[in-house]
């Protein structure tokens, strides 16, 4: 069997046992073809179904969560955590609360979950996990309660060495806090077992950072490797959530000028360029939208209910930092319009199958998100060799270690895809370096 008819028996067979699983075979399909050229060179992994063991998860938990609302009412949602694999370290990946949360997203987000860590260099496995509960509109009360309940449940499947979750959308250094300090409540202090927390838990200063500007410093790393920079660039991000924001602050830093960004209301442009104090006020306040910012402060303008990406604007580098599949064949075709040269994924999986062959005919360089935001895992793993050491970084440590690791990424995806295809494609590069690295710790392990 070749190749590329093995990879095709895994997709069909996800197809029969996963049929309304979307999002999660929408990441095997993207992911598995890729490393074709991988499989050429190891047949071995045929032989040895790996790619049949690396797609379906170690173990799946599901649970309920119900928590009392400030009216006292008693509602209930689905938590699950996704332990997909640990063959390089414990399950490490984010906790989503979101309505949109299922079991086939959270499978997506564990299953690239696995090769971004990889990726890192760093001793983490994949995981991820969640709940289908919409923080928006939620009191602090509420919030806690929600948090609280998620961890009674959760915490007995968690530990430094077995399973270290995270913040994602909807899960900032406050639900860290709560959920943190419930783990407390019912074990005893042990800090290692959750990453994001705030500073004044243990957490490591630069975390909440770490995403958008792992995210920045990518893309500087492309540019300056051909012979360019963010100096005159016009930038296009959506998203202001902890990704987003934090990108767009970088890459200002970095001398890009960022003339649109977007969130669930709307977008904004202005040739000004966007203030960032402004909307980093949104990222602790998930409340409050770009809607409200455009009404209260006079800044660009504001158009409510579209996406940016349908915009006819004119910019270089795209940033997509909300959430999957934002971008498709319309947008992307729109987007190549607008004048793009480059797309860096803020988000995990923001373009769809469609989307990214049409920025592939366009010749658009490629950024994908398991390698362009990896560096906010990067510095959850090191919150964690930090707690463990019972030590305290400063910014500064975090900021330049965040930058070597960015660098590392960078030059094993391009040189990953140089030697398996000759070229610069650094969605393939990024998919076969971090295969490369968990598939033989799989074989190192006796494939258990
Ligand atoms: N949710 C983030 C991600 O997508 C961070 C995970 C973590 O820090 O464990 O990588």
């Amino acid at each position: 069997m070749s190749s590329k008819e093995y990879i095709e028996v895994i997709l069909e067979n996800a197809e029969k046992v996963h049929p309304e699983m979307s999002e999660y075979r929408q990441a095997l399909e993207e992911f598995l073809p890729t490393i074709e050229p991988y499989i050429d060179e190891h047949p071995e992994l045929k032989e040895h179904n790996v790619l049949g063991l690396i797609a379906e998860p170690e173990r799946i938990i599901k649970f309920r969560i119900p928590w009392q609302d400030d009216e006292g009412n008693w509602r209930v949602n689905m938590g699950i955590r996704v332990q997909f694999n640990s063959a390089i370290g414990p399950y490490k990946g984010g906790l989503r609360f979101d309505p949109s949360v299922t079991e086939s997203v959270v499978r997506f987000l564990g299953f690239e979950q696995i090769f971004k860590n990889g990726l890192t260099g760093l001793p983490i496995g994949g995981g991820k996990g969640g709940a289908n509960f919409d923080p928006k509109g939620k009191s602090d009360g509420e919030i806690m309660r929600f948090c609280q309940s998620f961890m009674t449940e959760m915490q007995r499947y968690l530990g430094p060495d077995l399973d270290v979750p995270a913040g994602d959308i909807g899960v900032h250094a406050r639900e860290i806090g709560y959920l943190y300090g419930q783990y407390k409540r019912i074990n005893h202090n042990n800090p290692g077992v959750i990453t994001g927390k705030p500073v004044t838990l243990n957490g490591i200063c630069g975390r909440a950072e770490a995403t958008g500007h792992g995210a920045a410093y990518f893309v500087a790393n492309y540019l300056q490797d051909h012979d360019d920079s963010f100096e005159g660039k016009r930038v296009v991000i959506s998203g202001t959530g902890a990704v987003g924001s934090r990108a767009l602050e970088k890459v200002t830093e970095l001398g890009g000028k960022v003339v649109a960004i977007s969130d669930i209301t709307g977008y904004l442009t202005t040739e000004a360029g966007v203030d960032i104090d402004k909307i980093l006020t949104m990222v602790d306040d998930s409340s409050y939208s770009l809607k409200e910012f455009a009404q209260e402060c006079d800044h660009g303008e504001f158009y409510e209910g579209e996406s940016v990406w349908d915009a006819a604007l004119n910019y270089d580098i795209a940033m997509p930092c909300a959430t999957q599949n934002e971008i498709n064949k319309t947008r992307a075709k729109n987007m190549v319009d607008c004048g793009i040269s480059l797309i860096a994924e803020g988000a995990n999986m923001p373009v769809d199958i469609e989307g990214i062959a049409t920025f592939k005919e366009a010749g658009v360089i490629h950024l994908p998100g398991k390698a362009v935001n990896a560096g906010g895992v990067a510095v959850s793993a090191l919150e964690m060799a930090q707690n463990a050491q019972r030590v305290k970084w400063s910014y500064e440590q975090t900021d330049q270690e965040l930058q070597a690791i960015m660098q590392e990424i960078y030059e094993k995806c391009r040189d990953t895809s140089q030697h398996y295809l000759g070229k610069e494609d650094f969605i393939a590069g990024a998919n076969i370096a971090g295969f490369d690295t968990v598939s033989k710790a799989m074989y190192a392990q006796g494939l258990a």
